[in-house]
C-alpha cells in the first residue's frame, strides 16, 4: 500500500481521499496541505492489536509519537487503545491537551531534562524509559524529591546491525542511545536501579531503528531482550514485568519497495517470545510503532510554480512546500511517489525534478520522477507523507507550516491551521 485506503480518483480526474475531492481541500485550506486518512490509521493500529490479540494476548502497544503528532492523531490511537511514546516535555504536553490515557505514556530521550521528569511524573506518566546511567540517576533523583517511585524500563544497545540509513540506525554498540549490554552498562544499570529508591524497574527494551524490512533484526533483538531477562534473573532475582522490542516496521513509499507486512513482523516477533519464554512466565510484549502508523495515511498536496527547464539537462518544477515541511529527501536521500492530483494523468510523461522554494540548492523534493506535463496552478500529491514530515518541519527561511486536515467519510477536520505571520512574529520581544 502507498497511498490510503480507498484512495481513487472522481469524474473530473481529481483525486479522493477519505471522500474528500483534494482540490477541494487545497481551495478551502490553502496549499501545501497535508492529509490524513482516519480509517487507515486506525487499520494500521487494528492490524498490531488483532495479531498480538490472537497469538499473545497479555501485550501493549504504544504509538512513537515523534513519526506525527496533533491532537487529533493522539485521539484516534488512544481509541484504539494504543499508548504513546513520547520524547519531550512538548510531546508530554500534547499528550495532556489530548486528554490522552497518561497512564500509557512512556518518556523516552537520551537527555531527559529535569524540568521535564517532573512534568512527567505530575502529569501522571506510566512509565520511564531509561537511556543510560546518568539518566536513570537523574529519574531516581527527581522521583525521590517528589517522593514518589517511576516506573522504570532499561533501553539496551543489543549489538544488532539491521540493515537501514545510518540516521536511523539505533542498534548496534556504536550509537548515541541505549545501555550497551557487551560493555556491562546494562547490567551495572540493573544493580543502580535495584538499589535506588526513586525507581522501580520493570522491563527492558531495545529499539533497533527504522524502516526495517527484515524479520530477523527483530527475532535476534527477541532473543537478546530474552537472554539478558534470564541473566539478570539468575544474578539478581529480577523478574521482567514488560519486554519491549521496540518500533521500526517500514513502509512502502516506492512501488519498488517492499513493505514489511505488519502482520508477518508480528507473528515473528509473538512466535519467537513465545519460544524463548521459561515455561509459566508472560510477560508483557511490548510494541512500539510510529511510521507503519501514520506514514501511508498521510499525503502532502503541493501546488505548481515556476518551471525551468535546462536543454537537455533538467526541468525544474517548483512547487510552493520544500525542505521546511518535508527535510527527508535532503536528509536521507528519500524517495516519493509523486502523482498529479488534480487531473487525470493522461498525455506523455516526462522525467522532471520537483524542487522546494526554499534558499538550498538542497531543497530538492522529488529528483526524477515521472509526470505528465506540468502547468502553474496544477496540484500534485505526495503519497507515504505521514510520518516525520511535518514532524521534522522548520521554520526555515520564515515559512509557515502548512495546514493539516484529518478526512473521514467526505468529511475534512482541521487538526492544524497553517501558521501565520503573527505566529512567526510573536517569538520576538518587541515586534
Ligand atoms: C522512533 C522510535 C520508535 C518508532 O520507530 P518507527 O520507525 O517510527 O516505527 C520506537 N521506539 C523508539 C525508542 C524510537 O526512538
Amino acid at each position: 500500500m502507498i497511498y490510503p485506503l480507498d484512495t481513487h480518483r472522481n469524474e473530473a480526474g481529481h483525486l479522493v481521499i477519505g471522500g474528500c475531492d483534494v482540490v477541494d481541500l487545497v481551495q478551502e485550506f490553502g496549499s501545501p496541505l497535508y492529509v490524513y486518512d482516519e480509517a487507515t490509521i486506525r487499520a494500521m493500529c487494528r492490524s498490531y492489536v488483532d495479531v498480538l490479540a490472537e497469538n499473545y494476548p497479555n501485550f501493549s502497544v504504544t504509538y512513537a509519537g515523534k513519526a506525527y503528532i496533533d491532537l487529533a492523531v493522539l485521539r484516534i490511537v488512544a481509541d484504539e487503545g494504543f499508548g504513546l511514546d513520547a520524547v519531550s516535555g512538548g510531546e508530554i504536553q500534547c499528550a495532556v491537551a489530548a486528554e490522552f490515557p497518561m497512564e500509557r505514556v512512556i518518556f523516552h530521550g537520551n537527555n531527559k531534562l529535569p524540568d521535564e521528569i517532573e512534568l512527567g511524573l505530575s502529569a501522571g506518566i506510566g512509565r520511564f524509559m531509561v537511556d543510560g546511567l546518568d539518566d536513570l540517576r537523574l529519574i531516581s533523583q527527581v522521583a525521590s524529591d517528589r517522593q514518589t517511585t517511576a516506573n522504570v524500563m532499561l533501553r539496551l544497545t543489543p549489538g544488532i546491525s539491521a540493515h537501514t540509513h545510518d540516521y536511523i540506525r539505533t542498534g548496534a554498540l556504536d550509537s548515541k542511545f541505549g545501555l550497551p549490554i557487551s560493555t556491562g552498562q546494562a547490567e551495572e544499570a540493573v544493580r543502580l536501579a535495584l538499589e535506588s529508591s526513586g525507581v522501580s524497574l520493570i522491563g527492558y527494551h531495545a529499539h533497533i531503528g527504522s524502516q526495517i524490512f527484515d524479520t530477523e533484526p527483530y527475532a535476534q533483538t527477541v532473543e537478546v531482550l530474552l537472554g539478558f531477562a534470564e541473566q539478570m534473573h539468575d544474578k539478581y532475582g529480577v523478574c521482567p514485568e514488560v519486554l519491549s522490542p521496540g518500533g521500526g516496521c517500514g513502509v512502502q513509499y516506492v512501488e519498488e519497495d517492499d513493505g514489511l507486512e505488519i502482520e508477518r513482523l508480528v507473528k515473528v516477533i509473538c512466535r519467537t517470545f513465545k519460544d524463548g519464554l521459561p515455561a509459566g512466565v508472560e510477560p508483557e510484549l511490548a510494541l512500539e510503532p510510529g511510521r507503519s502508523i501514520v506514514a501511508n495515511a498521510g499525503v502532502a498536496l503541493y501546488s505548481v510554480g515556476t518551471l525551468k527547464e535546462i536543454p537537455g539537462i533538467r526541468k525544474y518544477v517548483a512547487v510552493d512546500g520544500g525542505m521546511a515541511d518535508n527535510i527527508r529527501p535532503a536528509l536521507y536521500g528519500s524517495e516519493y511517489k509523486v502523482d498529479i492530483a488534480s487531473r487525470e494523468a493522461d498525455g506523455e510523461c516526462s522525467t522532471v525534478t520537483i524542487a522546494g522554494r526554499y534558499c538550498e540548492s538542497g531543497d530538492i523534493l522529488f529528483k526524477d520522477v515521472s509526470l505528465p506535463e506540468l502547468r502553474n496552478g496544477d496540484i500534485v500529491a505526495a503519497a507515504t507523507s505521514g510520518a516525520y514530515n511535518l514532524a521534522m518541519s522548520s521554520n526555515y527561511n520564515m515559512a509557515l507550516r502548512p495546514a493539516v486536515v484529518f478526512v473521514k467519510d467526505g468529511q475534512a477536520t482541521l487538526s492544524r491551521r497553517r501558521e501565520t505571520y503573527d505566529d512567526l512574529l510573536a517569538v520576538f520581544p518587541g515586534a
